[in-house]
């Protein structure tokens, strides 16, 4: 089966994670802070912290945050379900907001009807790598004390108006798991334009220890003293994977360039596909496409995905919107109440896309997926 998404893995990451392993650190080792500060040349210099993966990242990111019982969290639902579950679990009370027709990201009216004096964090996702409008999302919580969260999961390497992806939001948070933009097995990072929210996730990520010696309470206890001053949990991600992590970054430019020759393939030769549409893009966006969601339309999505499948194609479906999980069910939410990324999902498959997917491959799906829309068999299945 072909997948939908995939990593492109090269002899010079192999020797990377090798050299990490005959090193003398394998957990926290010169390769983090390392990759932070690679990391940093990505985000117009915002400060990094590698952490253990892209859910992690959102549970750091919002403990810096200070969420907690008796917050709210603006959340839209077309995104991984961790964009929410990672507050609720701090005690947040999650509000789901609509997301925008064609980018399928936040949309700054309906955040603007979803802030409360309650809100801590508004958190939104730059779908398929597509950034948010972070603009109109920055003046739709104009007299808030709400933080502003870019879930770049999909995003690393996308800019906005000119400006990179990790510095334009308080707190941005990445994945490195294998199918995202770059992998480093299981990974993430938080960035932070804030050096105080930095630190408060830097804590966060290791136990909440506090070693500076000027903020401890009991600094004269002993040379070993180490103090707790909030509760925090073991995030990190070891030396051996940051050394991945930076053997991969040096392949980005490369692996978005690839990522944006394919999507320039598929519109190509989808525009004149009848049933199916297209994903949008807006003229201030540099997308880094993560994925590949066009819209099968008639009510086709579930017969066109299963035929795909047959012919050997890994088609995916990103995301059951969130709020649909049982778990939110449960707690009273309902479905109806996000109508444009309700109707997105209803018709959203994403074709398969990832930097070694060659142009042959990419023609089986085109065909595939042309025959799937005629109702005929597949000529080639894999
Ligand atoms: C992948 C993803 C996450 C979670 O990242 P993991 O590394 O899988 O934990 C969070 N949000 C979005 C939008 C994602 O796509």
């Amino acid at each position: 089966m072909l997948p939908y998404g995939r990593q492109s893995i090269t002899d010079d990451d192999v020797a990377a994670v090798v050299a990490a392993l005959r090193s003398d650190w394998l957990t926290t080792g010169p390769q983090v802070e390392a990759l932070e500060t690679d990391l940093a040349t990505w985000t117009g210099g915002a400060g990094c912290a590698a952490v253990a993966n892209g859910t992690a990242a959102l549970h750091v990111a919002y403990a810096a945050a200070g969420v907690g019982p008796g917050d709210e969290v603006v959340v839209p639902p077309m995104t991984f379900v961790a964009t929410a579950s990672s507050a609720a679990l701090l005690g947040a009370k999650i509000v789901f907001a609509d997301v925008e027709e064609e980018t399928y990201t936040l949309d700054p009216a309906a955040v603007a009807a979803a802030t409360t004096a309650r809100t801590r964090v508004v958190s939104a996702v730059d779908y398929a790598g597509h950034p948010a409008d972070y603009d109109a999302l920055r003046a739709a919580l104009a007299g808030s004390d709400a933080l502003l969260l870019a879930d770049a999961a999909h995003s690393i390497g996308a800019s906005y108006r000119d400006r990179p992806v990790g510095s334009l939001a308080d707190l941005t948070t990445f994945s490195f798991f294998p199918t995202k933009n770059l992998t480093t097995a299981e990974g993430g990072a938080v960035a932070s334009t804030n050096p105080e929210l930095l630190k408060r996730a830097r804590r966060f990520r290791n136990i909440g220890l506090v070693r500076e010696r000027a903020e401890q309470r009991w600094p004269d206890e002993g040379g070993w003293h180490q103090e707790v001053h909030e509760f925090g949990l073991n995030h990190r991600l070891p030396d051996v994977l940051c050394a991945l992590g930076r053997s991969q970054l040096r392949r980005l430019d490369a692996f978005l360039a690839r990522r944006a020759r394919l999507v320039a393939r598929y519109d190509a030769a989808l525009a004149e596909l009848p049933g199916v549409r297209t994903p949008g893009r807006r003229p201030w966006a540099r997308p880094a496409w993560h994925l590949y969601p066009i819209r099968v339309l008639d009510g086709r999505r579930r017969e066109v995905y299963e035929r795909m499948r047959a012919a050997g194609i890994g088609v995916q479906v990103n995301y059951i919107p969130v709020h649909w999980h049982p778990v939110f069910a449960d707690l009273g939410y309902r479905r109806g109440s996000c109508p444009v990324a309700e109707s997105f999902y209803a018709e959203q498959l994403s074709l398969p896309l990832f930097p070694d997917l060659t142009d042959s491959d990419q023609d089986r799906v085109i065909d595939a997926l042309d025959a799937a829309l005629r109702g005929v068999p597949a000529r080639t299945a894999a």
